[in-house]
């Protein structure tokens, strides 16, 4: 996937100045918030099943705690970084603040295409990594969880790991856990599912009509629920993409085909009854909705111009440069931030560790009802903020967690 050669770091923070400018922001909060509070980078050495050492590079960024214990995922991929995972983590501590759970923010990170591991080095890798990470960690200090390329497998690995290195079991050390291990209830399908209550709030507000048209980039957890729930809600999703392309119907795609399709040949090139498009392409698409679900930098100067959506729904973490988010404001294209619209997969990381913290298990109609809560407050604090700021979308939902942050920092002393 084309990936526009653009510091993510340097827009979290162009991000910050905005947001801190029109909230005038105390400046010893600000300040603060201009690095991240404890860098860890690690060397993970794993023994590859042909007896050869191979060593990774892995890292764990904990931006802010003000508002409790960091908490964010980890990625497994090829083009991680510490700046990228530095800009993860602050957007972390945003989100948090954002959703209204009590948590900072943090992100880690290792430096590995998992695809071309098996599972045994996979899992190696993984108790490694805890291994050499696991004393900064922990159920109130910093709670890792699934992002791209981690899966609840993976989870339940780096939860046993920890438990067995500090002698009991912690299942609140990490979420995104498998169900049969303390993992919650709706939290597979949370981040799709709170990015569809953000986008039928959002049509709604924009007075979309039913059947709108929806392209998503990426088919990994986030855009594959996205899409069927999407589909379920009455919309209509006409493209979708995975790293190798795209594929096209403007009259709908029917998404278990879809995914069906994707597992037997490994990729979504040639569906049926669709044309093949790039990714690129798929952003350009005229349809009512894009949303971007997969990695940063999609959205830049480039092509900011020759968007033709209305509405921007950020599912991928960072999809959108600053630069193209003042051309599409100007155009007037909605563009719901990141730090709203997937926040419904931390929410319910939430929702996980309250469960294992208390030891009583809540079933999925619960933990779906408190998500819709927690991501519609969001929305009406996010829209509220807007009005009173007159501004777009990303400013007042930064202004909203920054608020946020400012009073923890303030209270506590800092
Ligand atoms: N990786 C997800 C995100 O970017 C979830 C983080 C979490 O649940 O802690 O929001």
């Amino acid at each position: 996937m084309f990936m526009a050669k653009i510091n993510p770091f340097k827009s979290a923070m162009q991000q910050l100045a905005n947001a801190a400018q029109i909230l005038k922001l105390n400046p010893r909060v600000l300040s603060q918030l201009k690095s991240p509070k404890r860098t860890l980078s690690v060397s993970v050495p794993v023994e590859m099943d042909n007896g050869e050492l191979k060593v990774f590079e892995g890292f764990r960024v904990q931006y802010n705690d003000a508002r409790g214990p960091f908490k964010g995922g980890l990625r497994f991929h090829p083009q991680v970084n510490l700046d990228e995972i530095k800009a993860l983590a602050f957007w972390m501590a945003i989100k948090n603040a954002v959703v209204g759970v009590p948590y900072g923010g943090g992100k880690g990170g290792i430096v590995v295409n998992p695809k071309k591991l098996s599972k045994r080095e996979l899992e190696r890798l993984s108790r490694q990594f805890i291994g050499l990470i696991y004393k900064d960690i922990g159920p109130h200090v910093d709670v890792p969880a699934p992002d791209v390329n981690t899966t609840p497998e993976i989870m339940a690995w780096m939860a046993d790991e920890y438990s067995k290195l500090v002698g009991s079991w912690q299942p609140a050390v990490i979420t995104g856990k498998p169900l049969h291990l303390g993992g919650s209830r709706g939290r597979e399908e949370a981040t799709g599912f709170g990015g569809v209550v953000i986008l039928k709030q959002a049509a709604n507000a924009l007075r979309l009509k039913r059947g709108a048209s929806v392209a998503i980039q990426g088919f990994g957890n986030v855009g594959l629920f996205f899409a069927r729930l999407a589909n379920a809600a009455g919309f209509k999703v006409v493209a979708v993409s995975d790293s190798q392309g795209a594929i096209y119907n403007p009259r709908g795609l029917d998404i278990g085909k879809v995914e069906a399709h994707k597992k037997a040949l490994g990729s979504l090139t040639h569906f049926p009854g669709a044309v093949n498009l790039t990714n690129e392409k798929l952003l350009q698409l005229p349809v009512d909705v894009l949303v971007p679900a997969a990695l940063e930098n999609q959205i830049h100067k480039g092509n900011a111009k020759k968007i033709q959506a209305k509405l921007i729904v950020e599912m991928a973490n960072g999809p959108t440069t600053p630069e193209a988010d003042v051309i599409l404001h100007r155009r007037g294209v909605w563009v719901v931030p990141d730090v709203l619209a997937n926040s419904g997969g931390v929410a319910t990381s939430y929702l996980e560790w309250s469960q294992n913290l208390s030891g009583f298990y809540w079933g999925r109609d619960e933990v779906l009802k408190k998500l819709t809560g927690y991501m519609v407050e969001a929305w009406k604090n996010i829209l509220r903020e807007r009005e009173k700021y007159q501004t777009d979308f990303r400013n007042a939902a930064f202004i909203l967690a920054l608020k946020r942050i400012a009073d923890a920092m303030e209270s506590r002393g800092n």
